[in-house]
């Protein structure tokens, strides 16, 4: 069971932002930038890979949340947001997840 499936069942303690029956938003625990929050489905799907045409709909309420969440902290006119799909694209967490960063100048991202 992966880390964010241990936030989602309340397993593992989380500095929460937003939840709803669908998502949920936390602080990430080592933060790349002075706002770097992590947007989780609770459904679990290991990566964009493994999106299906039945997540769309679902899926598209993460750009709401980010500008909704982004407005919450006053960056909605310069923010990130981005998904690590697989490993050699940095990802270590094997559920789907989206970053929002903000809060300084970001640089390129490759
Ligand atoms: P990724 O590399 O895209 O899979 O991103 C995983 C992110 O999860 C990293 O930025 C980690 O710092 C973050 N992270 C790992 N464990 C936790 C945790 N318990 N609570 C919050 N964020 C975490």
């Amino acid at each position: 069971m992966t880390v964010f499936q241990q936030i989602i069942d309340k397993k593992l303690p989380c500095k929460l932002v937003f939840e709803n029956d669908r998502f949920i938003v936390f602080h990430d625990i080592a933060p790349k930038a002075p706002i770097h929050l992590l947007i989780v489905p609770k459904k679990p799907i290991k990566n964009l890979s493994y999106v299906s045409p039945e997540d769309c709909e679902m899926l598209g309420e993460v750009f709401l949340i980010a500008k909704q969440v982004a407005e919450e902290f006053g960056i909605e006119e310069d923010f990130r947001l981005l998904s690590n799909c697989g490993e050699r694209a940095g990802q270590e967490i094997f559920h789907l997840h989206f970053h929002l960063v903000g809060g300084k100048i970001l640089g390129p991202i490759c």
